[in-house]
């Protein structure tokens, strides 16, 4: 009797032993937040996925992280407005000033416009603490869907020492690349996120996270950026470039309000002739004219940020428009439209220098 007593405590000890184990093992876990925002990794047929039932998709998940989970919103990436960008980016601020226990970020977003709120946020969170982007490209009823192995190694990225400092890392279909690099780049493919002439930042491999390189690049801890006193984001538009284009888009766009123009242009920064009376036209009235290549990547240097409409033998007062509307032209360096966009929106929040604005470009 007694011996069966002393081997039944026996038991229980042990079996309270591992609990305890257990327990401070997940307790020593990094944890993890997961801010949802919809896109095709929640978009189950009938009815989207919330972010808790995005996180049960995960059961390997607690090996990793103490997870938890916010929705932010359950839309499509193209319809985000510009006022939830700032809220999103306000919010992340928030969550990593008040718990500086919390280890990473993990947002998620459709993959159609990812690229623009993954930059925007690389530009203005003000962490050093992990911020990954993650999508699907098959939604949750679709053969293959690959949105729960995404947002694991969202996860697992972002619960890595090594990720921060990094800025906000987009994570699909094994590989980490820069917000500020990665671009869309197939409209069906798994493999769609590639950061082009740059390469991807790191890997994640079954047995760990592996970074192969550094962002020189300015962003998040040490971006300039405040969004304290922000209540709207400037107009800025993309106006592309082809063959035959004229200027009424571009005055088009200035007469709208924007504060900005990206033009998407040719090559190394070449413009249409029946362009240029519109771009003219934008920069007399005060809107700032970035140019950027349409090819997908390269770099626009200063010297190529003038549109070049204008002979050297024009009448003086076309060299002071000229003039006027070179004082507010930006290259945009080695950015696409739509990170040059997003960039230039940002810097409008905080100066309407032309130089500042410029130098921001070749900073960040
Ligand atoms: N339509 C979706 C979106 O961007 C596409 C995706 O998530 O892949 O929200």
């Amino acid at each position: 009797m007694t011996r069966r007593l002393i081997g039944r405590s026996c038991a229980f000890a042990l079996v309270a032993l591992t609990l305890h184990a257990v327990v401070s093992i997940a307790a020593d876990l990094p944890r993890v937040r997961l801010v949802a925002t919809g896109g095709t990794i929640s978009n189950r047929a009938g009815s989207r996925l919330t972010a808790d039932e995005l996180l049960l998709a995960v059961p390997s998940l607690s090996r990793y992280v103490r997870a938890e989970a916010e929705q932010f919103a359950n839309v499509a990436s193209s319809q985000v407005t510009l006022d939830q960008w700032l809220q999103l980016a306000r919010h992340i601020n928030d969550l990593y000033q008040k718990d500086p226990a919390l280890s990473g970020i993990v947002v998620t977003s459709g993959t159609d416009t990812l690229e623009e709120l993954a930059y925007f946020l690389d530009l203005t969170v003000r962490d050093v603490r992990p911020v990954v982007v993650v999508g699907s490209m098959r939604n949750p009823s679709t053969l293959g869907y690959e949105g729960a192995a995404n947002l694991l190694e969202g996860f697992r990225v972002a619960a890595e020492p090594a990720a921060r400092n990094k800025g906000v890392l987009v994570v699909l279909n094994d590989e980490i690349n820069s917000a500020r690099e990665v671009t869309k780049t197939d409209a069906l493919r798994l493999h769609t996120f590639q950061s082009r002439g740059y390469g991807v930042l790191g890997v994640v491999d079954p047995d760990r996270v592996v970074f192969y390189r550094d962002v020189v690049k300015r962003h998040t801890a040490k971006s300039e950026f405040d969004l304290a006193g922000v209540t709207t984001l400037p107009r800025v538009d993309i106006i592309l470039v082809y063959q035959g284009a004229t200027s009424d888009l571009v005055k088009c766009a200035a007469d709208a309000g924007a504060k900005g123009i990206v033009l998407a242009a040719a090559g190394a920064g070449a413009t249409a002739p029946g362009q240029s009376e519109g771009i003219d036209y934008a920069a007399s009235k005060g809107v700032f004219i970035v140019t950027t290549t349409r090819t997908g990547s390269g770099r626009i240097a200063a010297d190529r940020a003038q549109p070049a409409s204008m002979a050297a033998e024009d009448a003086p007062a076309a060299v002071l428009q000229r003039r006027q509307r070179n004082s507010s032209s930006i290259a945009g360096e080695d950015l696409t439209p739509l990170k040059a966009r997003v960039l230039l929106m940002v810097a409008l929040t905080k100066t309407q220098d032309p130089a500042t604005i410029q130098r921001f470009f070749t900073e960040y």
